[in-house]
């Protein structure tokens, strides 16, 4: 037996991977990495494949880049990890200060996590406490949208909207209260794309005109709802959502895990709207891919809702084990001085203006029903009938074919229902962008002109 075979039969024998449906390995045997290279990684029988998916949207400035591993090894050689209760570091603080520096202006303290879903539980759990603490405990409600994703845990999964991953936790779950989705392409408001009043925002004063006493904020996916499909959304939803926050005075929390660090052409999504969050959640791209690092920032006025004798128990009761791991914080400090001496976003520029032209070649193909795209974020949605818009029957695993199909073709790209995304490190050129597009769009099209 190879190698690789061997690995392959031990890892059906011990390992239970994440969204996946193990019986599905039998036949279809997982893909061992052995190294990368900027937009390549590389398996252990020399193939070559295109992250086109960044490894799950972390990775932004290619894979094994040099001076994130110096980064890397020099702070192993100083202190791999130290609590961060009664004890701090210079890459916490560092990172933090940057932080505050470069985020919304009104976000002034930085609490640190290890992973996306807990950075949004933070945000929940800080939100709820703010307003414990200034009296109104009653305010314990939360309005997430249709469609949402900001997790797995179960106080995430609560505030979640997309019913194959959430729906069977019900029983486990808290109440929220749930707004329609902004999905242009198919407006749950009956509208279409370009030609509406932004009904789907202001569904949400339907909310809270009779809830808000009860609402302690609302949480949103800004300018692109990931998970749900890449719904790629217009910024005046998220301004009228601000101003419906501000008017019935509930807290806005910004769930950047996604999207911040330069994914949309901007360091934070909201940035396109104008707007400040009360609360922002950061994490897949601030270590660039290497570490699980997240932060949780709030502005100076939730803060100091927190600030008191200790005997008044306000303390934020919350923490991990790996709070503030100096390794990640030391990748991260280092991932922004790339980004800003490098000057990444500013090259993303022209890149983004030819990745948003040569996607618009998909719609040639007959089952592309939509063409989305934001910053150094594409998507295309497959349907079965692109005038009724019907997607493909979900048993028939279409969009599964289409994977495999562009696996053999040297791409990774994992389709999330119907719907195909692209989502290169920062690091991809042009002619890579048009190389990774051509092979999508040569796989899309050969399963489909056989399934049809
Ligand atoms: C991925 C994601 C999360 C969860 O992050 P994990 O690190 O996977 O726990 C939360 N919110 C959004 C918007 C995400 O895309």
């Amino acid at each position: 037996m190879s190698k690789y075979e061997e690995l392959i039969q031990k890892d059906l024998e011990y390992i239970w991977h994440p969204f996946t449906q193990m019986k599905d390995f039998e036949e279809h045997k997982p893909i061992v990495i052995d190294h990368g290279k900027g937009i390549y990684v590389y398996d252990l029988k020399g193939n070559k494949y295109i992250d086109a998916v960044a490894s799950w949207w972390v990775n932004t400035l290619g894979h094994s880049n040099d001076r994130l591993n110096k980064a890397l090894c020099d702070q192993a050689n100083k202190i791999e990890h130290i609590l961060l209760a009664g004890f701090t570091h210079e890459p916490a603080i560092t990172l933090a200060q940057k932080l505050v520096e470069i985020s919304p202006e009104p976000l002034k303290k930085v609490f640190f996590s290890d992973n996306g879903s807990t950075a949004v539980e933070v945000a929940i759990k800080m939100a709820y406490q703010y307003w414990v603490q200034v009296g109104k405990p009653e305010k314990s409600k939360f309005v997430a949208i249709k469609n949402s994703y900001h997790g797995d845990t179960l106080g995430v999964v609560s505030i979640g909207g997309c019913d194959l991953f959430h729906k069977l936790y019900k029983p486990l779950l808290f109440d929220i209260e749930q707004s329609p989705s902004p999905y242009c392409y198919r407006c749950p408001m009956g509208k279409e794309k370009g030609k509406c009043n932004f009904e789907c925002a202001y569904a949400v004063e339907d909310i809270l005109k009779k809830e808000s006493h009860n609402i302690a904020g609302m949480v949103v996916e800004p300018m692109i709802q990931g998970s749900g499909g890449m719904i790629i959304y217009p910024p005046e939803y998220l301004k009228i959502i601000r101003e419906l926050c501000d008017k019935y005075d509930i807290l806005l929390i910004d769930d950047e895990v996604a999207m911040g660090f330069g994914r949309t052409g901007k360091f934070v999504a909201c940035e396109h709207a104008d707007i400040t969050p009360d609360i922002m959640c950061l994490a897949k791209g601030i270590t660039a891919g290497y570490m699980p690092l997240a932060v949780t920032l709030c502005t100076q006025k939730i803060y100091d809702a927190f600030y008191d004798d200790y005997e008044k128990t306000k303390t934020f009761y919350h923490g991990h084990s790996f709070t503030g791991n100096p390794l990640a914080c030391a990748v991260a400090v280092e991932n922004l001085k790339i980004l800003e001496e490098e000057k990444i976003f500013e090259k993303n520029q022209p890149k983004i203006k030819h990745f948003g032209k040569k996607l618009q070649e998909f719609y040639k193909l007959p089952n592309v029903g939509d063409v989305r795209h934001l910053g150094m974020i594409g998507a295309v949605e497959i349907v079965k009938d692109k005038k009724t818009k019907e997607p493909f029957p979900f048993e028939k695993r279409v969009e599964m074919e289409i994977y495999r199909e562009g696996l053999k073709n040297g791409i990774i790209m994992r389709p999330m229902g119907n719907t195909f995304y692209f989502m290169p490190p920062y690091v991809i050129t042009e002619d890579e962008i048009d190389l990774m597009l051509d092979i999508a769009y040569k796989s899309i099209e050969k399963v489909l002109s056989v399934s049809l």
